[in-house]
């Protein structure tokens, strides 16, 4: 989720699997250890289950989110994305939002096949 390119964006940004996150409402450890509000949301996956998703236009870089033993994290923490799961990882910010505009150009063309039809 974004809105809009940043003046200054992180090098890296936290991404969230929705398919490794045991879910928003059992777990949200990363919201707690998160320093900035509202940057961890609640979206529902394609099953319609509750997980975590990092907002990209809100995400600092800092790591503090990911499993402990995770190696794309860049700074030491206490605690994290159980290790169990290890939902998160820090990836490019470049890369980040060239994947999210791949998939809304992607559901733009869906909506107009659909509208339009093959
Ligand atoms: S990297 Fe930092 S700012 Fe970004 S989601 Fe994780 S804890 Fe929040
Ligand atoms: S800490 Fe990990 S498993 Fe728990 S809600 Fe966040 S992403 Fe999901």
């Amino acid at each position: 989720m974004m809105s809009g390119p940043r003046k200054r964006a992180p090098k890296n940004v936290a991404v969230i699997d929705p398919d490794h996150c045991f879910g928003a409402l059992a777990c949200s450890i990363c919201q707690a250890a998160c320093p900035i509000e509202n940057c961890i949301i609640e979206e529902p996956d394609r099953d319609g289950r509750l997980v975590c998703a990092v907002r990209v236009d809100a995400c600092i870089g800092c790591g503090l989110c990911v499993a402990l033993g995770n190696e794309t994290a860049p700074q030491p923490r206490d605690f994290g994305c159980p290790a169990d799961y290890d939902a998160i990882d820090m990836m490019t910010y470049d890369d980040v939002v060239k994947s999210l505009e791949m998939v809304s150009e992607a559901d733009v063309e869906a909506n107009v096949s659909e509208v339009v039809g093959p």
